[in-house]
């Protein structure tokens, strides 16, 4: 192997990191010193904005900045800690009693440390209790200091402050690192790219992000090392599309038939839509070229029959077709809904599910590897080794992004040349869309069809429980259905929140005593919820009480009453997706929101649902609030490894650097970037 150079060379090899300090920066995931380089900045204090202690406004949560000049451990019934900070101006004392004993060892006389909590008045002086703490610097370190007053603060761990590297010990050796090594950094990006789009150097932006003179100079870092990681991800996308393009696939004709007797049969036609969006589809079958591609359609906007049609016509070409759902009791109401439509037109459609008994699961496996099934629905199941199809050309995946990355590929290596359709009705902000699936080709169905009303929606507190219920029973009453949904309480969170069970025994036994309920939650036998399931959909339960079992795709046109428990429990996505399965007919439909907690901030995200029904919207609040890795589970999708970009506000950059990474690669000048981006 090479012997590592430049930036790539360990850090253990620095002066001043030893075996020790070594160990602590790995465990922070810094091993080379590119790694140092790149472990960014997680806020910065404006200096110029920071009071003197002896104007502090007490009864308000400031952020002050002083040294340590005493530490002192208290012992006693409430053992304490005690730090006491003065800024020349006045002397603040900073109390901890939880941790008093351990914390003592972190901090040293003449730290400088920025404070931030509530400053109150006690026994004549100043005290602060329980502040957040971040280590600033030594005021004997001149070099380290910011003209500009701007201070980096970094995440640093327990155990890295224990070994020395707390923030002022860590910059000090950020700072030698960038003396040494910003010289041998060598900006991968072409100059006339950089003047094109405004953005910094590499080796002066890393400098600035680390030791910033200006805002200015904080904000331009920011944005290069930003466009760097939007970058380097779109390189990828770029690549895995053209790759994707290569691959060949089996044309299939336009449906002349099934297709055509399937809309003939419809109650309804296809809004324009979904017609649009199937010509797209139907248009990349006809390829040899491997289509793949994402259908998005905010919930309730008709997915499952543009999916049917584009199956109809990989059957008709002579190939089989899967539809893969996450849930059984999806995939259960997808084989009865698509079997009810196809059968009359000659198509055999074959279930597989984990809960299908052993003889009815090999002879549905025979027919799959016979061909003698033309359609198959399931679940995870139909991605087990054991299934073999006898000529699988299309593959289509329903709410994908409850699958895996590696799930949503598995299907697809059925056979040889499989198309593949993904949909998700989880609008995402076109920001994640491009990070996400930046390598698929997109279709929208941007409009739901005719005749829907948007559903009521009201937030309301627990005191209101009463009002809410009586108004579901009246809705029974006209012959409606009702959805009561509980959130999954694990049995170690000692909460005061019910449980579906638990519910279900007390509407039972009071408010909707005088209807047929069912219960429907992830403890029961796929059998058991498929009964369920079922009867809820023939009417025969008047008010189901669930869990988000009923989250995705369950489709009841008759229900018109969504009532969530607990709302602050669930996110504002998942909140819409529930929402989703009323309003699916033509009647008025209700969705109300109980809210266990009315601090003001759940108060305000929930809001969020009562203002809009837009599915965009709500998840570009949803991303605002909660940030990407929270709403979508990205770690698989590596962009836990954006540190610097912010899907939330990244847009144009984002949008910038895929034109440049999309160009590059389509024109086939991108191998220059491939080590410097690792592609
Ligand atoms: P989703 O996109 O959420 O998967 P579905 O495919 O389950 O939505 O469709 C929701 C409901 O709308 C179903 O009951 C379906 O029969 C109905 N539907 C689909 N397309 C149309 C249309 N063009 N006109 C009227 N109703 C439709
Ligand atoms: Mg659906």
């Amino acid at each position: 192997m090479d012997q590592p150079t430049g930036l790539q060379i360990p850090v253990s090899q620095l002066k001043g990191v030893g075996i020790r300090r070594a160990a602590v920066l790995g465990e922070a995931g810094i091993s080379t010193v590119r790694d140092l380089l790149y472990y960014l900045p997680r806020r910065y204090l404006d200096r110029s904005r920071i009071l003197p202690i002896a104007q502090v406004p007490p009864g308000q949560e400031v952020t002050l900045i002083g040294q340590v000049r005493q530490k002192r451990f208290i012992p006693g019934a409430r053992p304490r800690f005690v730090l006491i900070v003065e800024d020349g101006t006045e002397e603040i004392a900073c109390v901890w009693f939880q941790g008093a004993r351990y914390l003592q060892r972190h901090f040293d006389e003449g730290d400088v440390l920025a404070l931030s909590g509530k400053v109150e008045h006690f026994q004549g002086r100043l005290q602060i209790t329980h502040p957040e703490c971040e280590f600033v610097a030594l005021t004997g370190e001149p070099e380290l200091l910011h003209t500009g007053g701007i201070i980096p603060l970094y995440t640093t761990s327990a155990d890295m402050k224990e070994k020395g590297l707390r923030s002022r010990g860590f910059r000090r050796l950020v700072h030698a690192a960038l003396e040494e090594f910003v010289p041998q950094v060598q900006d991968p990006l072409p100059a006339e790219l950089l003047q094109r789009l405004g953005l910094p150097g590499l080796g002066e932006s890393l400098r600035q992000v680390h030791f910033p003179r200006s805002w200015e100079e904080v904000a331009g870092a920011r944005r290069r090392l930003a466009f760097d990681e939007c970058f380097a991800l779109q390189l990828r996308l770029a690549r895995r599309r053209l790759a994707r393009r290569a691959q060949t696939a089996w044309p299939m004709a336009r449906s002349q038939r099934l297709v055509p007797a399937l809309l003939a049969g419809l109650p309804f036609p296809l809004t324009g839509a979904q017609q649009r969006v199937l010509g797209e589809i139907a248009a990349d079958l006809e390829q040899p070229v491997r289509m793949s591609r994402l259908l998005q359609g905010d919930v309730g906007s008709g997915k499952t029959l543009v999916a049917l049609a584009a199956m109809l016509q990989a059957v008709e070409a002579g190939f089989q077709a899967a539809l893969m759902a996450p849930t059984e009791i999806l995939a259960e109401q997808h084989g009865a809904t698509l079997g009810a439509l196809v059968g009359p037109l000659g198509v055999n459609v074959e279930l597989l599910v984990g809960g299908l008994p052993g003889a009815r699961r090999r002879e549905a496996l025979t027919a799959i590897a016979t061909g003698a099934a033309q359609m198959v629905i399931g679940t995870h199941a139909l991605i087990q080794d054991e299934v073999e199809f006898a000529g699988l050309g299309l593959a289509v995946i329903d709410e994908q992004h409850r699958f895996g990355v590696a799930q949503r590929e598995e299907l697809h290596r059925k056979g040889p040349g499989v198309h593949l359709l993904v949909m998700t009705a989880t609008p995402i902000p076109r920001t994640l869309a491009l990070a996400l699936y930046g390598d698929l080709e997109t279709s929208a169905i941007d409009e739901l069809p005719p005749g829907r009303k948007p559903v009521r929606t009201a937030l309301r507190g627990v005191e209101r429980r009463p009002q809410i219920l009586e108004f579901a029973a009246s809705q029974i009453r006209e012959g409606r259905q009702v959805y009561v949904v509980y959130p999954l309480v694990e049995e170690s969170e000692k909460l005061p929140v019910k449980s579906a069970s638990e519910g279900f025994a007390e509407l039972r036994e009071g408010p909707l005593g005088g209807f047929v309920l069912g219960l429907l939650h992830g403890q029961l036998t796929a059998e058991e919820k498929n009964q369920v399931a079922r009867a809820f959909k023939e009417g025969e339960i008047q008010a189901l009480v669930c869990t988000t079992v009923v989250e995705v795709g369950v489709d009841v046109p008759n229900a018109t009453v969504m009532i969530v428990e607990h709302a602050e429990r669930f996110g504002l996505a998942q909140l819409h997706q529930l929402r989703g399965r009323v309003g699916r007919g033509a009647a008025q439909s209700y969705c109300i929101l109980i809210a266990g907690s009315q601090a003001a901030e759940e108060t305000e995200r929930l809001q969020v649902l009562c203002q809009t029904q837009d599915g965009f919207e709500i998840a570009r609040r949803d991303l605002e609030l909660r940030g990407p890795g929270e709403v979508l589970g990205l770690r698989q999708a590596g962009l836990s490894d954006l540190t610097a970009a912010d899907l939330a506000r990244d847009e144009e950059l984002l949008v910038a650097a895929r034109e440049e990474a999309f160009r590059l690669v389509e024109s086939g000048e991108a191998d220059f970037l491939a080590k410097a981006f690792d592609i």
